[in-house]
C-alpha cells in the first residue's frame, strides 16, 4: 500500500509544495509544530534513514543543501532544526524517509 508521501509524490494527494526537482519534493507539514515546518522528501522510496545505503549518499547530501536553501527562502537561516524520525519509538508515523525543517520560533531542547 502506498504511503501518504508516495501519493503526494505521484500527484494523487494535494500538498502545499515549496520545492520540487526530479529527485526531491518539499511541502508544508499539514500539522505544523512551528511557524515554518516543511517536509523534505526524497522521491525514492526509502523507508527511513536506517534503510539508506551508500548509493543514497548524493541524495542525502542534496537534501541538506535544499534544507539550507529553504531555510534562507523562509527567513529562518539563523535558527532552524532539521530532523528525521527513525522508527516508531522515535515518533515516525509515515514510513517513507523525510526530513522536518522547523523554525520561526525558539525551539526547545530535544527529548
Ligand atoms: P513523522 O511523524 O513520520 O516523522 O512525520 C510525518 C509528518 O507528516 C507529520 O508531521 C504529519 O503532520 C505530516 N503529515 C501527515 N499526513 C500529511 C499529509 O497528508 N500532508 C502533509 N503535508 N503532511 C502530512
Amino acid at each position: 500500500m502506498k504511503t501518504v508521501f508516495q501519493k503526494i509524490i505521484d500527484g494523487e494527494l494535494p500538498c502545499d509544495k515549496v520545492f520540487e526537482n526530479e529527485r526531491i519534493i518539499a511541502f508544508k507539514d499539514i500539522a505544523p509544530h512551528a511557524p515554518v515546518h516543511i517536509l523534505i522528501v526524497p522521491k525514492k522510496a526509502i523507508q527511513d534513514i536506517s534503510h539508506a545505503t551508500q548509493e543514497d549518499a548524493p541524495l542525502l547530501a542534496e537534501i541538506l543543501f535544499i534544507a539550507n536553501a529553504l531555510a534562507k527562502q523562509f527567513h529562518i537561516q539563523d535558527g532552524f532544526r532539521l530532523l528525521t524520525n527513525n522508527g516508531v519509538d522515535a515518533g515516525q508515523s509515515i514510513f517513507h524517509l523525510h526530513f522536518h525543517l522547523l523554525g520561526g520560533r525558539k525551539l526547545g531542547a530535544l527529548g
